[in-house]
């Protein structure tokens, strides 16, 4: 086999014989403890002391001023989208590489999916497509930019921080202010990621985070709305709750709401889990580096490493092969030996659903599409020296 090699390493890496999964949760902390306080309780649901405590600790790790819990991360990027207006008559600029949760979340605004390049190294949207494309196809009008070929307005652009590496969003949300447009970060991935410093889903005006299961840290299923805008906080918490207004026994909605709140079992898990997130992100810092010294000595692989100026969480380690067959061998031998891997998600331009969306040049999206395959990251019991 062609890659045995690359096999036996991640095998070493896991000291197992047995089948290697993507990322596997793990459970080493309070998880049983706060579950069993829930149950004890009877707060199980949609209020619980657990919900209050893991948005607390998520806004102070990321350091922003309000986290809003929500039952997973697509409807936190539904919520943020909506609340920025993002509605049928909405472009949303986003990146073809990316999971489908983005452009779902879009779709439920009934808005439309615009494709612009991703930039090879970080793998999240281009700066400087971005740039490029708004200053080709759209004009200002009132203060609010809209896409001169279809006189729809640009109602956010949403980056994305592709397997927990952050894009170069300082400059993206440069623009984004230049052409007043508002920046929503997709940061499903990128719990424990910095960029120059900063925590992302910090650089716009709201942002979403996913804990599901396959995550760094997961909740069973579950996402979180974090913005520093106290009236959009007040708005996602509301709009997230059925709309309800406070009263002692009434029930008065004074709009259409959405039941998205996390419920409290889920929040214990959060909070167990954030009490290890240094822990584990720790942990994958260690694997990364481990397969970077290794694909280093590989001229015909190479590893994806954080880019410049960004400290990223490793949530996928992501590596590049030669080119599509090469990448389907890698594939092939590896699934078969109870390694897994899996290539990066299909371009969403071509998906049925969006293959009519805008696009500018997409060349780097489609390079990366058919190269790129994330190998097994979960947190490893034992590290190997
Ligand atoms: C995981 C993920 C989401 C949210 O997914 P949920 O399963 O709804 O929590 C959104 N965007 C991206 C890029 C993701 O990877």
């Amino acid at each position: 086999m062609k890659y045995q090699d690359t096999i036996d390493f991640i095998r070493s890496l896991y000291k197992t014989d047995e089948f290697i999964s993507l990322h596997a949760p793990v459970f080493r902390g309070n998880e049983k403890t706060y579950l069993n306080e829930c149950i004890d309780s009877t707060f199980v649901s949609s209020v619980g002391k657990f919900v209050d405590r893991f948005e607390n600790m998520v806004a102070e790790f990321v350091g922003a001023k309000f986290a809003i819990a929500t039952v997973n991360g697509t409807a936190a990027l539904h919520i943020a989208l909506k609340l920025v207006g993002v509605d049928k008559e909405s472009e949303v600029i986003t990146q073809p590489l990316t999971f489908i949760a983005t452009c779902n979340a879009i779709s439920y605004c009934n808005a439309k999916p615009v494709f612009v390049d991703v930039d090879k190294d970080t793998m999240g949207l281009s700066p400087e497509s971005l740039a490029a494309f708004l200053k080709e196809y759209t004009a200002m009008q009132n203060g609010i930019c809209i896409n001169k070929m279809t006189g729809r307005k640009i109602g956010a652009v949403v980056p994305m921080h592709t397997f927990g590496h952050p894009c170069r969003i300082d400059k993206i949300a440069k623009t984004c202010n230049k052409y007043n447009i508002p920046l929503i970060e997709d940061a499903a991935e990128s719990l424990g990621s910095y960029y120059r410093g900063k925590h992302t889903g910090t650089f716009g005006k709201i942002s979403a985070f996913s804990f599901n299961g396959n995550k760094t840290i997961t909740t069973g299923g579950g996402g979180m709305i974090v913005t520093d805008n106290e009236k959009l906080a007040k708005r996602a918490k509301h709009i997230t709750t059925t709309a309800k207004i406070p009263h002692p026994h009434e029930y008065l909605h004074d709009e259409i709401g959405y039941n998205y709140r996390l419920p409290n079992i889920n929040a214990a898990l959060g909070c167990a889990q954030m009490e290890k997130l240094a822990e584990i992100l720790a942990n994958k810092r260690e694997t990364a580096e481990a397969y970077r010294r290794y694909f280093s000595k590989r001229a015909d692989i190479s590893f994806c490493s954080e880019p410049e100026g960004a400290t990223s969480n490793y949530w996928l380690n992501a590596i590049i092969l030669e080119n599509t067959r090469e990448r389907d061998v890698f594939l092939k031998e590896s699934n078969d030996a109870g390694v897994m891997t899996r290539p990066i998600w299909r371009l969403m331009n071509r998906l049925g659903m969006f293959k009519n969306a805008l696009h500018g040049s997409l060349e780097n999206a489609h390079w990366l599409e058919s190269r790129v395959v994330n190998i097994p990251s979960g947190v490893r019991s034992r590290i190997k020296k």
